[in-house]
């Protein structure tokens, strides 16, 4: 990577930074509300550098391997890890051990897993439910009407800390429509706190669908291609 791309990686995080403030403005959001993760993977170690000049301090990974040598080469600075992919079994002792976040979990034993394997040691893991809001359109996430025995399930668990739900919704472009699944999500966020489940988070929106998920809650949007540029196809 050369100079150009550093600076452009620096111009985007503010670009998107005011972004999130103005949206934030537009929708009565209180300023600051909305939390920025820089979406990494796939991409080389000088980007992570590039971003953290600028002060980004929260990273989200999906693929295992990559992020940890990305976190080796980070040991000394004060990054968040958020592991954002899908997750293997095998995997989760690495992911308990060397991320702050995992918004990815869709089943009950693999949150079991993190929570025996999360050092007592360290702060409880932060965790988020990943939610299937598009039927059929998507196969991640668990259904709308089984998150509530499984939010109550991972509420049990020592080690981890469940702090919201998540969400990918189908790639749809109208703005009205993007924000249908954003919505579902928030209110099933409420039902959940009417359970008493206590809830912070709501891990919505990507490049293409940033302001729908703020105007509909959103509290962490997770931007990738806005700061990073465009990803080889299939990434
Ligand atoms: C890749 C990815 C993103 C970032 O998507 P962009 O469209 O590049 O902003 C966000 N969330 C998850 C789970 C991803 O896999």
């Amino acid at each position: 990577m050369n100079h150009a791309s550093q600076n452009t990686i620096a111009e985007n995080i503010k670009f998107i930074r005011n972004r999130i403030a103005d949206i934030e403005k537009k929708y009565s959001r209180q300023p600051g509300s909305v939390q920025l993760l820089a979406v990494s993977k796939t991409r080389p170690i000088e980007d992570i550098h590039a971003a953290f000049a600028e002060n980004q301090l929260h990273f989200g990974e999906n693929y295992l391997q990559d992020a940890l040598s990305k976190i080796e080469d980070n040991q000394n600075q004060s990054i968040e890890w958020h592991f954002i992919g899908p997750i293997q079994s095998n995997k989760t002792r690495q992911i308990a051990q060397n991320f702050s976040w995992v918004h990815t979990i869709d089943r009950l034993k693999i949150a079991q897993r993190l929570s025996e394997q999360r050092d007592p040691e360290q702060k409880p893991l932060n965790v988020c439910i990943q939610v299937n809001t598009s039927g059929e359109n998507s196969k991640s996430g668990i259904s709308i009407e089984e998150t509530l025995t499984l939010a109550k399930q991972i509420s049990e668990l020592p080690n981890i800390q469940l702090r919201g739900l998540m969400t990918i919704p189908a790639s749809i472009d109208d703005f009205e429509q993007q924000r249908l699944p954003f919505r579902l999500l928030r209110e099933l966020k409420d039902e959940l706190q009417s359970h008493s489940i206590e809830l912070d988070t709501l891990s919505m929106g990507m490049s293409n669908d940033m302001e729908a998920a703020i105007a509909e809650g959103s509290t962490i949007v997770r931007i990738g291609t806005a700061i990073f540029g465009q990803r080889n196809k299939n990434d």
